[in-house]
């Protein structure tokens, strides 16, 4: 019975999820979905990829958040369209959710749309939000097990960064292990190694980005 119920919660999404990816391709846009644990960057790994690649790149952020509007407040000061949505306790973004955020904005010349997925390791891996990847950013204070123990975000992502590298003097985590596992489970995943704080790295992320937009 029980996965009856989520066989169907997830074809009623991917019916939604079909309709978003119709609509950003009708307006010429790459999406990416970017998940991640609470607190790995992702809201500062945006901030220091529109700061690189705008106005090159015309972005748009969708922000999702249990609550609160701290994220989408943030991008907000660097002049790019944004909506935050709230799920309200749910600890995922559907694409009904995402939908609702596409009709609010502005989508005309937007080349590069990030949705941010709510920090969580496991159900975001699930839900199809349309959009064209999805990329994992793992910091490595949250320790290199993670892969192994998450290994649905690693399959379903084209890309890891890995975040934080600044902190590796302090924190007992093995970079080599994180990237040998991500490599065993999904072999075509494009890694990438960066500090948000330092700067170190984002310009072979943001290359990238661009290779894959234009
Ligand atoms: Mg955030
Ligand atoms: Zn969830």
């Amino acid at each position: 019975m029980k996965l009856q119920v989520a066989s169907k919660i997830l074809g009623a999404n991917e019916r939604i999820a079909n309709e978003n990816a119709n609509i950003m391709k009708g307006k010429g846009i790459f999406s990416i979905n970017l998940m991640s644990s609470p607190g790995a960057g992702k809201t500062t790994l945006l901030e220091k990829t529109i700061m690189s690649l705008s106005p090159k790149l015309k972005i748009a952020v969708i922000e999702g958040d249990v609550a609160g509007s701290d994220d989408a407040e943030r991008i907000d000061k660097l002049n790019i369209p944004v909506i935050q949505i709230n799920t309200g306790g749910g600890c995922h973004l559907d694409a009904g959710m995402v939908q609702d955020a596409l009709k609010d904005l502005p989508l005309d010349g937007i080349n590069l749309l990030f949705i941010e997925n709510v920090g969580n390791l496991v159900c975001p891996a699930a839900f199809n939000l349309g959009e064209d990847i999805k990329v994992m950013l793992l910091s490595i204070a949250e320790g290199h097990d993670k892969p192994l123990k998450y290994p649905n975000m690693f399959q379903t992502s084209s890309a890891l960064v890995i975040n934080k590298i600044d902190l590796a003097p302090y924190v007992n985590a093995d970079i080599e292990k994180i990237k040998k596992d991500a490599l065993s489970l999904n072999p075509s995943i494009k890694i990438f190694e960066v500090s948000c704080q330092t700067g170190q790295g984002v310009d072979k992320w943001t290359d990238w980005l661009q290779t894959l937009s234009s």
